[in-house]
C-alpha cells in the first residue's frame, strides 16, 4: 500500500488533548487542520497554545519566531470535511462516546483523501470498532497520546483488527518525528495503559471504601513507596471520577471478569457529580477550575 509522506495533518477536537496534539504537530513543522463543531472550544485550544508556547519562551526552549511559526501553522476551522479534505493523518480528539466517534469516522472516511491514515486518541474505545465504520479499515489506528501532549514522551499506537503494518510502521515514525516514544499494543479493552492504571485506582478506592487507610495515607504509600510522582486518588481527581469509572466498565464489560468492577464509592462520587479537579471535589477539594489543592481530603463513605 502507497502511504504518501506526512505534510498536512487534521486534529479533530479542540479540547485538552486534542490542543496539545495540534500544538507539538504545529512546533514540529507540520501543517495543522484544527477542528471542533464550537468555535467557542477553537478560540480555548488556540489561546491554550498560545499561553503554554509563552512559557516555553520563558523558559528558553523555543524562540519568539518558532512560538510565531507553530500559531502559523496551525489554521481552525468547524467545517470537519474541508478541514481533513488534504489531510495525510487525521487524529480524531473528541469527546470519549462511542456512537459520536462512529459518526466522525463515517465523516471523514468520505472526505478524507484516499490513501489518508485515520487515527484516534480514544483511551478506551475499541479501534476495530471505528475502523469498522470505514471503508478503509486497514488505515485506521490508535495514537493515544498523554496528558500533557506537549510534556509526556508516550504514544501507545494501537493496531486494530484489520491495521496494516505499513500503517503502523508510518505512525510509528511520525511518533518519532515528534520527539515521542511510541509503543506498539494490540486492540483489547483498555490497551495496556488503562488496563494496568486503572485496576490500580479502583483497588486504591476499594482500600479507601474498606477502610484500610485514608486518602492521603494510601497516596503517600504509593508516591513515597513506588516512587510515583503523584498518588492514584489524586492521579483520578485529575483524569476525572467520570473518565475513570467509564474506562472500568469498558474493562468490566470487554472481559467479563469481575476483578475490573468499579468500586461502588467510585459509582456513587460520579452519580454525586464528584468529579475530581474539574468539579472542584473528588477525593480532594479543588478552588473553582483550577487544579490546584487546596484543602486536605474530604470524602464521604
Ligand atoms: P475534551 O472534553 O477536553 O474535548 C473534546 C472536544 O471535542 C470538545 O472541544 C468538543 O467540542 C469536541 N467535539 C465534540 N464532538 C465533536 C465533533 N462531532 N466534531 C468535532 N469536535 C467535537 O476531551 P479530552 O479530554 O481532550 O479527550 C479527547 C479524547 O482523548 C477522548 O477520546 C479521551 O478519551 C482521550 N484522552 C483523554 C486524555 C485526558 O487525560 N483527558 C488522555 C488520553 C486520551
Amino acid at each position: 500500500m502507497y502511504i504518501c509522506p506526512m505534510k498536512n495533518i487534521a486534529v479533530i477536537g479542540a479540547g485538552t488533548m486534542g490542543n496539545g496534539i495540534a500544538h507539538v504537530f504545529a512546533q514540529t513543522g507540520f501543517n495543522v487542520s484544527f477542528i471542533d463543531i464550537s468555535q467557542a472550544a477553537l478560540d480555548k485550544g488556540l489561546a491554550t497554545i498560545s499561553k503554554n508556547l509563552d512559557r516555553m519562551v520563558a523558559k528558553g526552549t523555543v524562540t519568539e519566531e518558532q512560538k510565531a511559526q507553530t500559531l502559523a501553522n496551525i489554521t481552525s476551522t468547524t467545517d470537519l470535511k474541508a478541514g481533513v479534505s488534504v489531510a495525510d493523518l487525521v487524529i480524531e480528539a473528541a469527546t470519549e462516546n462511542v456512537d459520536l466517534k462512529l459518526n466522525i469516522f463515517r465523516q471523514i472516511d468520505e472526505a478524507a483523501p484516499a490513501q489518508a491514515i485515520l487515527a484516534s486518541n480514544t483511551s478506551s474505545i475499541s479501534i476495530t470498532k471505528i475502523a469498522a465504520a470505514t471503508k478503509r479499515p486497514a488505515q485506521v489506528i490508535g495514537m493515544h497520546f498523554m496528558n500533557p501532549v506537549p510534556v509526556m514522551k508516550l504514544v501507545e499506537v494501537i493496531n486494530g483488527y484489520s491495521t496494516h503494518e505499513q500503517v503502523t510502521k508510518v505512525v510509528f515514525e511520525v511518533s518519532k518525528v515528534l520527539g515521542k516514544i511510541p509503543v506498539e499494543v494490540n486492540d483489547y479493552p483498555g490497551f495496556v495503559a488503562n488496563r494496568i492504571l486503572m485496576p490500580m485506582i479502583n483497588e486504591a478506592i476499594y482500600s479507601l471504601f474498606e477502610g484500610v487507610a485514608g486518602v492521603e495515607e494510601i497516596d503517600t504509600v504509593m508516591k513515597l513507596g513506588m516512587a510515583h510522582p503523584m498518588g492514584p486518588l489524586q492521579l483520578a481527581d485529575f483524569i476525572g471520577l467520570d473518565v475513570c469509572l467509564s474506562i472500568l466498565n469498558v474493562l468490566h464489560d470487554g472481559f467479563g471478569n469481575p476483578k475490573y468492577a468499579p468500586c461502588p464509592l467510585l459509582v456513587n462520587m460520579v452519580m454525586a457529580g464528584n468529579l475530581g479537579a474539574k468539579s472542584g471535589q473528588g477525593f480532594y477539594t479543588y478552588t473553582a477550575g483550577s487544579k490546584e489543592l487546596v484543602v486536605a481530603p474530604t470524602f464521604k463513605k
